[in-house]
């Protein structure tokens, strides 16, 4: 037994007794060259790795840029098992590659993000995959579409595959600021509540595309139970060949790991189980005042929205909606909110008032 086996076998079974799982994915965005992979799997050797990761075949926006090693990435990364007992996951994004990583005995494949949004591309590396009892890890689409992304892992579950993992990467949408790719964290937790079976691991390398702020993304998606973590990491970081910004040394990843807590499902612990009933009941009364007060404010929107009508009066007046904001703002402050938050809230309130005026 390796030492991959002994170190996250036992943790992923502790899960079904109530501990928390941890899968973690390590190494570079792009296998570069044999030494660069075979650094990268010995600085990671020790660090709690279930699988090494690296990309053969890298899906560019560029065609000058650098697109992976190909077929002797497989090579190298097969030494890297040898020599250190990591196991092994790549991307594939068609049917001859999926043929090579099974002719390489690749431990895990995942479906990558360019290729989740195109569903003859699922079906034809599902097919190549049917009946092949390997770890499967599907990521999400680029475009924020939870249907795309249920659908091929539907796709994935149904050609008898081992286990499925779908992963968390991002979401390209207009207007980002902060990330590379938007969290959207409602998708992956409605996936979750689709397929409470199904880990889910987050990839804070793709959403953040900044090293700086992988730690955070990592632990909030680890606050919101996700089972593991995928981050690239690359031993010349500056210097890497693809996604440069992004990747931490091995040492790095190592401390951020040893930071972080993966969170448990649930607890049999008796005394959390009263107190969290006693709470949770507060929590579903104040959730019906919060809608008995809502409906009190449609009520009111409603009765404006007639007399705006026998006026012939725009139902959106933009300084009204400006001390609305302002009187939220104000409130948030006082109150210790987040007025990020507040203001997220009353747009979505104030839209609605304006939709019920114009019925
Ligand atoms: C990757 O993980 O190497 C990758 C290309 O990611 P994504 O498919 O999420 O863009
Ligand atoms: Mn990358």
């Amino acid at each position: 037994m390796s030492f991959i086996e002994q170190d996250i076998k036992p943790s992923l079974n502790q899960s079904e007794s109530g501990s928390a799982a941890r899968i973690i994915i390590a190494g570079p965005c792009s296998a570069e060259t044999e030494l660069q992979v075979l650094e990268t799997a010995q600085m990671l050797t020790g660090l709690g790795v279930s699988y090494f990761r690296a990309g053969v075949w890298k899906p560019r926006t560029s065609p000058d840029s650098f697109e992976g090693a190909g077929y002797q990435a497989l090579e190298w990364l097969v030494q890297a098992r040898n020599k250190f007992g990591l196991r092994l996951a790549i991307e594939v994004a068609n049917a001859r590659h999926v043929e090579a990583a099974l002719k390489h005995d690749i431990d895990l494949l995942w479906i990558g993000a360019r290729s989740t949004v195109n569903p003859f591309t699922v079906q034809e590396i599902a097919d190549a995959l049917r009946g092949v009892k390997k770890p499967v890890m599907v990521k999400n689409p680029v475009n924020p579409d939870a249907g795309l992304w249920k659908g091929a892992i539907e796709r994935v579950l149904r050609a008898d595959v081992g286990q499925v993992f779908a992963c968390h990467r991002g979401f390209d949408v207009y207007g980002k600021t902060r990330f590379r790719n938007e969290p959207l964290w409602e998708i992956p937790i409605e996936l979750k509540r689709h397929y409470p079976e199904i880990p889910l691991i987050c990839d804070p390398s793709h959403i953040t595309g900044k090293r700086i702020l992988i730690e955070e993304v990592a632990r909030k998606a680890l606050n919101l139970g996700y089972e593991g973590l995928m981050i690239e990491t690359h031993p010349d970081p500056v210097n890497a060949w693809s996604d440069a910004e992004q990747q931490l040394t091995p040492q790095e990843f190592g401390e951020l790991i040893r930071r972080l807590q993966f969170r448990m499902p649930s607890t049999d612990n008796p005394s959390y189980q009263e107190q969290v009933a006693i709470l949770r009941d507060a929590i579903d009364e104040v959730d019906s005042q919060l809608l008995e007060v809502l409906a009190n404010r449609m009520e009111l929107s409603k009765r404006i929205g007639e007399m705006k009508s026998e006026n012939n009066v725009a139902f959106y007046q933009h300084n009204r909606w400006n001390s609305v904001v302002e009187h939220a703002r104000d409130e948030a402050r006082k109150l210790g909110l987040n007025e990020e938050f507040v203001l997220k809230l009353f747009s979505a309130i104030h839209l609605e008032s304006i939709d019920i005026q114009g019925e």
